[in-house]
């Protein structure tokens, strides 16, 4: 007998995980398939940079859900199984065992994977991106070495900051002139920047890795310029790309990401969410890809909700927001950086500010330091498009 069609998720982490409880708390009852690769049941990225590189015992993975929770919900898990190929005139998923999976509804979360460096095979050199990752991570950190970090963004920042903790030597290398440009805009990134300097962090920009050097083990780093750094541990943070390589005949238009509509829409009964997605988000009008936490978490049970119903599907509007944690100090973007004005309210060599963007004569962006009860204001401000000056008002107040 042919197997019923099922509502498949692909891709068992927050967007996979979100769009199956939102299926079923959208009301389907029916077959509900979460296919992810990684053996693991889905768990939280973000503190695999932070509380899992701290002193102490070796912390669990930090599951979102237990297996029980999962059965409760009565989804069908299919870990340690990569899809390997999407046949959208038959709506079937190809899994890596040959098995096809018929869908009536898909949604498609696979993420995000880090960039590599050449050299990056030799022992010591690690990307972070699965909890793997950060244990291996962890046991570099644990035996105490030299650390050096390549790429001044998230990765980079937040590795270093968990180094120094632990009051371990480290340089961050960085390509561009400044780190965190594209996240925070050109005016704020050198702000940023000097949290590294006063934590006693180095932080080298606009240099470029020749080679990553050792025998058995990486022993050093080679600059283009010719300059060597001697290192233990290397952690490459140079950004990720979305995870679309199985898709590549699948007819799906992928465009640094999977191509959506404002309603995550990117085929027939095919959904996006999460890090892959790229779609128009009608707030400001504008195609992105967002590889922050709450995005795809929103997207996940946005999409699933839009693939049963998609008659009445809604278009995904937010407000972007992330968070990231450096040393004993929290940044909060809220927004957008692509700004006509930067306005900083409070001492940028102090322990709290904040720095309004501006676009026309409307709030577009915040990003705050220290000011975690703040800053869900200014989102709200910006989703209501409200005025700048009524933004200088409330930051004055
Ligand atoms: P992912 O979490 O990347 O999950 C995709 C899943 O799909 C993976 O489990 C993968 O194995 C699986 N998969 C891939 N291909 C296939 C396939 N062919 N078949 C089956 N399964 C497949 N964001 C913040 O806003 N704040 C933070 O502080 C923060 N910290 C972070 C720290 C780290 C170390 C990392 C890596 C990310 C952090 N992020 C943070 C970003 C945030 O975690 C991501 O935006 C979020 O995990 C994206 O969720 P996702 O479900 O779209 O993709
Ligand atoms: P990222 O934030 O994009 O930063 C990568 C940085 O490395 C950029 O500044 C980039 O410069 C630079 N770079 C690129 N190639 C380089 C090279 N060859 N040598 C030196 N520097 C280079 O990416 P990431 O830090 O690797 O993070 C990976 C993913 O994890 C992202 O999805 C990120 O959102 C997520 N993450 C998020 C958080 C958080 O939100 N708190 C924390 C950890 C991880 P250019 O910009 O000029 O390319």
């Amino acid at each position: 007998m042919t197997e019923q069609p099922a509502f498949v998720v692909v891709g068992a982490s927050l967007a996979g995980l979100r769009a199956v409880e939102a299926a079923r708390k959208a009301g389907y009852a029916g077959r509900l398939v979460l296919v992810g690769a990684e053996h693991h049941l889905p768990y939280d990225r973000p503190p695999l940079s932070k509380a899992f590189l701290e002193l102490g015992d070796p912390p669990p993975v930090p599951h979102h859900r237990t297996g029980e929770q999962l059965r409760e919900l009565d989804v069908e898990l299919r870990l340690a199984s990569a899809a390997t190929g999407l046949d959208t005139s038959a709506r079937e998923v190809v899994l890596a065992d040959g098995k096809r999976l018929r869908y009536a509804q898909l949604v498609i979360a696979t993420g995000a994977q880090p960039r590599r460096l050449p050299g990056e095979q030799l022992p010591g050199v690690h990307t972070l991106r699965t909890v793997d990752d950060a244990r291996a991570i962890r046991s570099a950190m644990d035996a105490g070495c030299r650390t050096v970090v390549v790429g001044g963004g998230f990765i980079g920042s937040e590795v270093a900051s968990a180094a120094r903790k632990r009051d371990l030597s480290v340089t961050v290398l960085e390509a561009a002139p400044m780190p965190l440009v594209r996240a925070v805009g050109e005016q704020m990134a050198p702000a940023c920047a000097a949290l590294h300097a006063r934590h006693g962090t180095e932080l080298r920009c606009g240099v470029a890795v020749a080679a990553l050097e050792g025998d058995g083990h990486v022993e050093r780093v080679v600059l283009t310029d010719g300059q060597v750094l001697a290192a233990d541990l290397v952690v490459v943070g140079i950004g990720a790309d979305p995870t679309t390589g199985w898709l590549q005949d699948s007819g799906l238009e992928l465009d640094d990401g999977i191509v959506c509509d404002a309603t995550l829409r990117a085929a027939e009964g095919v959904y996006a969410a999460g890090d892959v997605a790229r779609w128009t988000n009608p707030q400001f009008d504008q195609v992105m890809r967002l590889e922050h936490w709450t995005s795809a978490a929103e997207q996940g049970a946005a999409a699933a909700r839009n693939a049963l119903d998609p008659g009445n599907a809604t278009p995904y509007s937010t407000v972007p927001y992330f968070w990231s944690d450096w040393y004993t100090d929290k940044l909060q973007m809220v927004g957008i950086t692509a700004a006509d004005e930067v306005h900083v309210v409070g001492d940028l060599d102090g322990e709290r500010w904040v720095a309004l963007y501006r676009r026309g004569d409307a709030l577009v962006g915040a990003l705050a330091l220290n000011l975690p009860g703040r800053i869900m204001k200014y989102r709200a401000m910006i989703g209501r498009r409200t005025a700048w000056s009524d933004a200088m008002s409330f930051a004055a107040a």
